[in-house]
């Protein structure tokens, strides 16, 4: 078992002993799970935001949970820029064919965080020194498919390893998802989650 928490703090560690704030594309899944990671990365990296989520498949869903995050960052991070990614659902129905009655952490879920981390890398790659997830912060969601998925891409940029819900991590995005009154959604994203 890789622990990927330890190697988290060690990458940690050596950035704020260089002191250079080096460029990191952080992929968010929504304003909640961001709180936590945001608040752990933005002393040592120069954070980016990234919010490219097809697998949020109703639309007014999507737009309400990016709405969130924007006015989150604005509020509180206003010097952190969000990039948006494309509202390509078809792509999230291709890597669920015939895995639409998986539980959540099964195989769709899998291919799911594997579609948002390609797209990550893909444009993290020569334009950013790291690149990393939010997802790790949920429970739902399995960290040890998400770190294996990332460190096998292949970028310029150096995938950062997480597991965001250690040393309370998930209680903290509570508390401050409270602070902020942020929305937190009582699915993961898809149609499929919702059941
Ligand atoms: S349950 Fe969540 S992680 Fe799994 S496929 Fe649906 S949106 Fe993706």
């Amino acid at each position: 078992m890789i622990n990927y928490f330890q190697k988290f703090n060690e990458i940690i560690k050596k950035e704020k002993e260089e002191g250079k704030k080096k460029k990191l594309l952080l992929h968010a899944c929504c304003a909640p799970c961001s709180t936590t990671a945001i608040e752990r990365l933005s002393d040592v990296f120069s954070v980016t935001v990234f919010f490219y989520n097809p697998n949020i498949t109703d639309e007014k869903e999507y737009d309400y949970r990016l709405k969130e995050i924007s006015s989150f960052l604005e509020k509180v991070y206003p010097e952190i820029p969000l990039f948006e990614g494309e509202f390509e659902t078809d792509k999230f129905y291709q890597i669920s064919k015939d895995l639409e009655s998986e539980p959540e952490r099964g195989k769709r879920c899998y291919n799911c965080y594997k579609l948002r981390l390609e797209k990550t890398a893909n444009l993290a790659d020569k334009k950013f020194d790291y690149f990393a997830t939010t997802l790790t912060l949920s429970p739902h969601k399995n960290s040890d498919w998400l770190n294996e998925i990332g460190e096998s891409l292949k970028t310029s940029a150096i995938y950062l390893p997480t597991d965001f819900k250690k040393q309370d991590g998930y209680k903290r995005s509570i508390e401050l998802s409270n602070k902020y009154g942020l929305y937190r959604q009582n699915y993961c994203g898809c149609e499929f989650s919702k059941r």
